[in-house]
Parts: structure tokens; sequence; C-alpha cells
């Protein structure tokens, strides 16, 4: 198949609209990621979508909608907190997930009986959505298992010749998935994913509970809330390890290692060895976020066997960053201090 990448312009939307009436998959821009689109409705479309990423079955798909209206034709019951939270951040990379409505197939849900519900802050995806009618089941457009595409280019470079169109809306704003939510009660929500709306953001309008997935390394034999958890996720080629310490003691670890091809990602002023590949990183929260699947996308193609990430914060988008890397890393945390490898 040989895969189209055009500019998502108004121009495109007729034919990205035909291509997913007809079951067809298309990689649409966000404002998190980009997401691998199929309509949410046909299964075959939606076995595509899993076929296409090499995604295990039991992995939901997140349904994207174009207005409050098409929620009401997934959820069997919308609480009021989720109507204020809707208001609040929709469009946004807020999903909060629902008891689903018998017509939802299965597939698209990886067997749950709820849906993972969204609205995504982009022009192109929200029209096209609009044109289709039917809600959008898109997961991110990467290979299962990699890092995750903020541009069109890296979707290309996973889906050529598996997808017949990606539509290029430049580079993703935020550079992480969405914050995913469910609901423990009408007054309390459980982040199950943390993103771009942050535990803060969700604080001013209820109790906020972090589920313990989110920093911690499932267990094999643990039912989990959102099997996404439970996966490896967003990892290159190299070997990724988050680095814990200041400048200082990150510069005499990375200058006392004598391997070759290591890569690093940081805030931008360490003092480090010539050999010390960097890619960019940066030191708010929001430009990490931003950088690290771009970067270590970057990494491989440089050819780096090991990667060093420098410790994010851990609160606001911090959070999502870390979330993230934790599972780049397989959860290895170094002390550069005393070199000590910590499994968290
Ligand atoms: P991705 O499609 O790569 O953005 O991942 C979607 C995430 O949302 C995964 O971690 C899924 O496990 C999670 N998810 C989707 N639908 C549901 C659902 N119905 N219940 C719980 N988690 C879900
Ligand atoms: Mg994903």
């Amino acid at each position: 198949m040989i895969t189209k990448l055009a500019k998502a312009d108004d121009s495109l939307i007729d034919e990205a609209a035909k291509i997913l009436k007809d079951g067809g998959v298309v990689a649409i821009p966000t404002e998190t990621v980009y997401g691998l689109a199929a309509n949410a409705l046909d299964v075959e479309a939606v076995r595509s979508v899993f076929r296409a990423k090499g995604r295990p079955q039991d992995n939901p798909l997140i349904l994207h909608i174009g207005s409050v209206d098409m929620l009401y034709d997934i959820a069997e019951t919308v609480n009021p907190l989720a109507l204020k939270l809707a208001e609040a951040f929709w469009p946004g990379p807020l999903t909060m997930i629902f008891p689903r409505k018998p017509h939802i197939p299965a597939e698209t849900c990886g067997g749950l009986d709820t849906a993972a519900v969204r609205m995504p802050k982009n022009n192109f995806t929200l029209k096209l959505i609009e044109k289709c009618g039917f809600p959008l089941a898109a997961p991110s457009a990467n290979t299962s298992g990699k890092p995750s595409p903020t541009s069109a280019v890296h979707v290309f470079d996973d889906m050529n010749s598996k997808i017949p169109l990606i539509a290029d809306g430049g580079d993703c704003r935020f550079g992480v998935e969405s914050t995913v939510i469910c609901f423990d009660s009408n007054e309390r929500v459980r982040i199950l994913r943390p993103g771009a709306v942050t535990p803060e953001m969700l604080l001013e309008f209820c109790d906020t509970v972090i589920d313990s997935g989110v920093l911690e390394k499932i267990k094999p034999d643990v039912k989990v809330i959102s099997p996404g958890m439970k996966y490896k996720h967003y990892s290159p080629e190299a070997e990724v390890f988050i680095l814990m310490g200041e400048s200082d003691c990150v510069e005499r670890f990375l200058s006392s290692q004598n391997a070759e091809n290591i890569g690093f990602l940081g805030h931008g002023d360490e003092k480090l060895p010539e050999s010390v590949m960097r890619f960019p990183y940066g030191k708010s929260s929001e430009v990490q976020a931003e950088n690290l699947f771009a970067s270590l996308r970057k990494a491989d193609e440089y050819g780096c066997k090991t990667v060093y990430v420098r410790m994010p914060e851990t609160v606001g988008m911090g959070l999502a960053v870390y979330n993230r890397l934790l599972r780049a890393a397989g959860f290895r945390v170094i002390d550069a201090g005393d070199g000590e490898d910590n499994a968290v």
C-alpha cells in the first residue's frame, strides 16, 4: 500500500472522510500526539488499527468525538461531574471513561464494558469527525511499544505502507498523550494516565487520586483498570535510564562513562564530554513533554545504545513526563551521586 502524506487542511477532509467511511485507517493530528483513526463503530476497521500498530487486543482505544452530543451516543450514563469537566477541558487533552452503550463494539474497548472518550483540540480533526458523523477510535499512531509520534514524519517512519493516508498537521503542541481518568464516585476522579490536564487542574473541580499504576510497575497477575498500564511503552531501541541528581553529579556521572554511543536528554546547560550526544529536552516540564518522544526517536536514528534522561519534576505536567519515562526506562532510575541503579 502506498502511504500518502498530505497537509491537514480543509481540502483533505473529503478524502480522509471517504477512507474512514469505507472502513480504512487515517493518521490524524491532535494537540497531544498523532492518532491512528478508524470508525469506532466498525469492527473490521478497528481490527485494522490493532493490526497496523501491532497492539494487544485487550488494550482499548479512545473514542474521539466532535461534540458533546456524540458522548450521549456512546456513554450509558454521564454523571454531572463529567459534564463539568467536559465543559472545562473539552476540546482538550482529557479522556474520561464511561459505561458504554451496547452498540459500541467490544473490540474497540478491548473487551471492557466501558468506553474512553475525548474531544481533541485540532480543527482539522474536529471537522473530520463532524464530516464522518461517527466517533473515531484513535490510539497513538506509533508501532506498539515505540515512542509516540509527535510529527507526521514519525508516523510515516512507523506506518509507511501500512495505511493509505497521513494528515500532516505539524508538530503536536503538548507532545504527550491525554490525561485518562475514571470516576470513583460522583465527587472523585482517579487518574489512570497523567497528561496535560494535570492533577492540580482537576483538583479545582473534585477530589483527585492518582492510581498506583501511574508510577509503579504493575505485577503480571494484577488486574488493572486501564490495560495500557501493564504494557511496555514508549521505548526506543536504545536502553533508557532516568538519571537523578544535581547538575554537578550528572556531569560527573556522564564523564565517568566510557561506553560508546551514549545519548543524553538534559537541561541544556550541563558540561559534558564531546562523546556524549545531546538531544533536545529542556528544563520546564512543558518543554520536556514536547521534546521527549521526538528526542528518544532521534537517539535511535543517531545509533545511541544507551540514553540517560534527567529526572523530571513529579508535579504538574512533570508527572506525565515521569510516567512516560519510567516506562521507556523499564522503571530504572540511577542516582548520579552514587551510581546506584534503583529499579522503582
Ligand atoms: P493510546 O491509545 O495509546 O493513547 O492509549 C489509550 C490508553 O487509554 C491506554 O492506556 C488504554 O488502556 C486506556 N483506555 C482506553 N479505553 C479504556 C477503558 N475503557 N478503560 C480503561 N482504560 C482505557
Ligand atoms: Mg499509545
